[in-house]
């Protein structure tokens, strides 16, 4: 592809490698990049990074992206994986042109390969066991133990490894191994695992195997067959890097670049697959999509956009260093992006109701209101107003503290799009809990037109009591009471017991009835918001908060 240019030199230290490439002509002009999940968990945020930068490359290259399931462990995959990674991959915007790959069908390729290295008399069939070849790894400061099955002849080991594969062996019966270096002072340079036996049945090839490749030794295999151009990893298979090169080049075939950059780490936040998959299984949390999980259908089910997951991506940017990232900073991408074209409603979470003595029984009134003020095209709706009306409970308070600018008793506050009120009344129940106001309106205060130049300092939101729908909300907080719940020795105890609050009887804006499954609002002065995909039905309205309008964790 020769239009491709330099893309953006000052974009991350990656995008200089490929500049460099490229002015280099070392792949042909081409740029090839691949996202290889393991198909044994949900996608969560960290994977969406990986995705983006990787989409990213060959979008701003004019190159290509795979999407490789590396499906090279029989006994933790499966297919609702399989499937869960597309959808969330096909959401986040990277193009994979509908092409879907698996390892797995590289599985007679690598076999072969690995037979040319036993040729070659750089692999050989160990019959240590896993605790054995761990026992003689060595240390750090010595040198491993040579397997005494190491110099085997290339016909037995060719023998061998064809009945492993024909499954003559029990599981850990033996191994194949790469014959490198025992002295390496890289431990992934002593003679590493290719494949192990494991009789267990594979989600695609079925019970065709029963000898599996090591993540090593089919990483590269797969790139090179793809005919990737940078093999783009995380930090930690930077040690990998040498035992990448080397299978490469005693196979002699297309060579990839590894290139290694650091995860994202987000505070309050497990990351780990295998957390995650306890938080399901143990239901601390309601799925892998709880609206609550770092997840990519997470976040989905709770409103987050694509937009504002790619542009928290950049805004991340790609380091070579780990850190942890501030969670606010993927909330504050949220909130830009829903604020352009979040369509605005007036919805009461915890209603108090308000009867407006001096208007009208029957009489209703048809008010405009803005629908985004961020976007003048969004034009304007009508809202019913009434007698009865509701406002938020914690809008009104009987002593209020100092500089509290809306309801008190003998006070006045502006109805938003509507008319200045005058609490005259508050009505208690046995308890002495207040259960309603009795408020006066004043007709000539009527928003836009009314004829008064009166001002008051405060402005609530609130809904016609009978024009109401009713809803069920539910308020979503940070799962995690502490910054780094991964290192806390027993982190389920740092679980945030308040990180989901229902409420059952939401006061909503009439026309929010038309609201569709997944869209999003922002109720104003509470927050941006969509209706569940999943437990909103017409009968009963169900909407999770995406994100509160500001950073409520902020000191
Ligand atoms: P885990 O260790 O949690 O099980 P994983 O990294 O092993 O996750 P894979 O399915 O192998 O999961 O990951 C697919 C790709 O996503 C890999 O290229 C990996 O480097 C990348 N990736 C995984 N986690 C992160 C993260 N936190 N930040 C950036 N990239 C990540
Ligand atoms: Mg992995």
């Amino acid at each position: 592809m020769s239009e491709n240019t330099t893309a953006n030199k000052s974009k991350n230290f990656i995008y200089e490698i490929i500049d460099e490439d490229l002015k280099t002509n070392k792949w042909g002009g081409k740029v090839h990049t691949r996202f290889p999940p393991e198909p044994n968990g949900y996608l969560h945020i960290g994977h969406a990074k990986s995705i983006c930068l990787n989409y990213g490359i060959a979008r701003d290259y004019n190159g290509k992206f795979n999407l490789r399931f590396d499906d090279t462990n029989p006994e933790k995959e499966e297919t609702e994986y399989v499937e869960s990674i597309i959808e969330d991959v096909k959401w986040l915007g990277a193009d994979f042109r509908n092409e879907v790959l698996f390892a797995s069908d590289y599985f007679d390729q690598m076999y072969l390969w690995a037979v040319e290295l036993i040729k070659k008399g750089k692999a050989y069939v160990c019959d240590l066991t896993a605790d054995e070849i761990r026992a003689t790894r060595g240390t750090l400061t010595e040198p491993g133990k040579e397997s005494p099955y190491r110099n085997r002849s290339v016909e037995e080991n060719l023998s061998l490894f064809e009945r492993m594969k024909n499954g003559d062996f029990p599981d850990g019966a033996k191994t194949l191994r790469a014959k490198i270096d025992m002295a390496s002072p890289n431990f992934n340079m002593r003679d590493p695992i290719m494949y192990r036996i494991v009789h267990a049945e594979h989600h695609r090839t079925g019970n065709k195997w029963c000898i599996y490749p090591t993540y090593d030794w089919a990483h590269g295999n797969e790139d090179s067959i793809e005919g990737i151009t940078h093999s783009i990893c995380t930090l930690e298979f930077e040690n990998h890097r040498p035992l990448y090169d080397w299978f490469l080049d005693q196979l002699g075939v297309h060579h990839p670049q590894q290139i290694e950059f650091a995860r994202l780490n987000l505070n309050y936040t497990v990351m780990s697959k295998r957390k995650l998959l306890q938080l399901v299984q143990e239901k601390y949390v309601d799925g892998w999509d709880d609206p609550r999980m770092p997840t990519i259908s997470g976040f989905r089910r709770r409103g987050y956009t694509p937009e504002a997951i790619r542009n928290f991506a950049e805004i991340i940017g790609v380091a070579k260093r780990d850190a942890l990232t501030d969670i606010s900073l993927l909330e504050y991408a949220i909130r830009d992006d829903l604020n352009k074209y979040a369509q605005r409603a007036m919805a009461v979470l915890k209603p108090l109701k308000v009867v407006i003595t001096n208007y009208l029984e029957g009489q209703v009134e048809e008010l405009e209101a803005v629908n985004n003020p961020e976007n003048p095209e969004a034009g304007k709706r009508l809202v019913p107003f009434s007698r009865e009306l509701f406002i938020e409970q914690s809008d009104f308070v009987e002593n209020p503290p100092k500089g509290f600018h809306r309801l008190v008793p003998g006070g006045e506050v502006r109805l938003r799009y509507a008319y200045i009120i005058k609490c005259e009344e508050v009505i208690k129940n046995a308890n002495g809990e207040v259960v309603e106001l009795h408020c006066s309106y004043d007709p000539e205060t009527k928003s836009g037109t009314g004829t008064s130049n009166k001002k008051v300092k405060g402005t609530i939101h609130w809904v016609s009591a009978k024009h109401a729908i009713d809803a069920e909300v539910r308020l979503y907080d940070r799962l995690f009471t502490v910054e780094n719940p991964a290192f806390e020795e027993n982190w389920l105890q740092h679980i945030n017991p308040n990180s989901l609050e229902v409420i059952r009887n939401a006061k909503l804006e009439p026309f929010l009835k038309n609201a569709k499954k997944g869209e999003r609002f922002q109720f104003e002065r509470n927050g941006y918001f969509c209706v569940d995909t999943k437990d909103s039905t017409e009968h009963k309205f169900v909407f999770n908060r995406t994100v509160t309008l500001k950073d409520s964790w902020k000191k």
